[in-house]
């Protein structure tokens, strides 16, 4: 098991932002986890579950608990597979580039709209992630989740899990640290499915997602506005506005790109005025995709 004292959270994350956790733990197996919550229930820690870090946002100051580091659950592995399906077991800290790479190698076809999504495959599964009109729900069939207070680890199927657009089981319960994610995936063929990754990995180069550290959407769409909430928040003219290190993306005014040294208050800054201008506006309320660690 790592486990460490005093860790800068900030290159954990894809904004690059953040200051630093108290206790930062590592574990590779079941039994470690089983540890890492002996400790943070004996000592009375508040705890955060950390993938990769690429949908939140860490405060300046830090977080004065526990992290718990999924990277090192990372074991991906065929359970079954059957005439034209498969089935896959996945550790919770594997990255979704990993499971979509080894699936295309392997010729499994499912996951190819979600290559060139950052993070985790238990973040993805915590946030159902959504990526060209595919959602994680399509995907997984079953998550192995450990319950961190009652000690016991249980099977949850798709339909118990995701409970429509971005939201989840997992949100509403953060005790249930998902450990493992099954997915039922066809066979397709290798060409194709290399082909359909590479067109959807393009599309977010050309959008400039990577030109600068960020974490992805910052609110969520809504139905109720009519319009993808970067165009709204274009509308009131956000695209390029800056506060220190931190500005609304030109490209995707969803974004909060930190083109210099960022601080998190500045993000936070940023956040509070969209919410303000675009509800005075328009009187829709903004709601967060990204979460928040370490704020009071
Ligand atoms: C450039 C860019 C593009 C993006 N594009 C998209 C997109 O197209 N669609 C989309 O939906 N999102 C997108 N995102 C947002 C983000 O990548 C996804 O939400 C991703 O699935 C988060 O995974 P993560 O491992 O980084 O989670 P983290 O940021 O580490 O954590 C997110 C939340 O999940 C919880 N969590 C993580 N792992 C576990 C676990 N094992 N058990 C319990 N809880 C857990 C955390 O506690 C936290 O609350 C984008 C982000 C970036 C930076």
């Amino acid at each position: 098991m790592v486990f460490e004292k005093d860790v800068s959270l900030k290159d954990y994350t894809t904004f690059k932002i953040g200051g630093r956790a108290d206790y930062f733990f590592s574990p590779s197996d079941l039994e470690e986890l089983k540890g890492c919550f002996e400790f943070i229930h004996g000592e009375k820690l508040p705890f955060f579950v950390l993938g990769g870090g690429s949908n939140i946002l860490v405060s300046d100051d830090g977080f004065r608990g526990v992290v718990v580091y999924t990277g090192r659950l990372n074991e991906i592995s065929v359970s079954s597979s059957k005439e034209g399906g498969i089935s896959l077991n996945v550790g919770a800290g594997s990255s979704v580039k990993d499971l979509v790479i080894f699936s295309a190698g392997n010729g499994f076809s499912g996951l190819e709209e979600f290559y060139g999504l950052p993070g985790t495959v238990g973040g993805a599964t915590f946030m159902n992630a959504r990526c060209y009109g595919k959602e994680f729900s399509d995907v997984v069939s079953e998550v192995v989740a450990f319950d961190t207070f009652k000690k016991d680890v249980k099977v949850l199927k798709r339909d118990e899990i995701f409970l429509g657009y971005k939201k989840t089981i997992f949100q509403r319960n953060v005790n249930l640290f998902i450990f493992e994610v099954r997915f039922s995936l066809k066979i397709g063929k290798k060409k194709k499915i290399f082909e359909k990754m590479n067109h959807f990995i393009k599309d977010r180069e050309l959008k400039g997602q990577f030109l600068y550290p960020n974490a992805g959407c910052i609110f969520k769409n809504n139905r109720e506005f009519g319009e993808p909430t970067g165009v709204i928040l274009e509308r009131v003219g956000l695209k390029g506005v800056k506060r220190g290190g931190v500005k609304f993306f030109e490209k995707h005014a969803n974004f909060i790109v930190n083109f210099d040294n960022g601080r998190a208050e500045d993000v936070l800054y940023l956040i509070n005025m969209a919410k303000d201008v675009v509800y005075k506006k328009f009187k829709f309320s903004l709601e967060e995709e990204i979460g928040f660690l370490g704020f009071k």
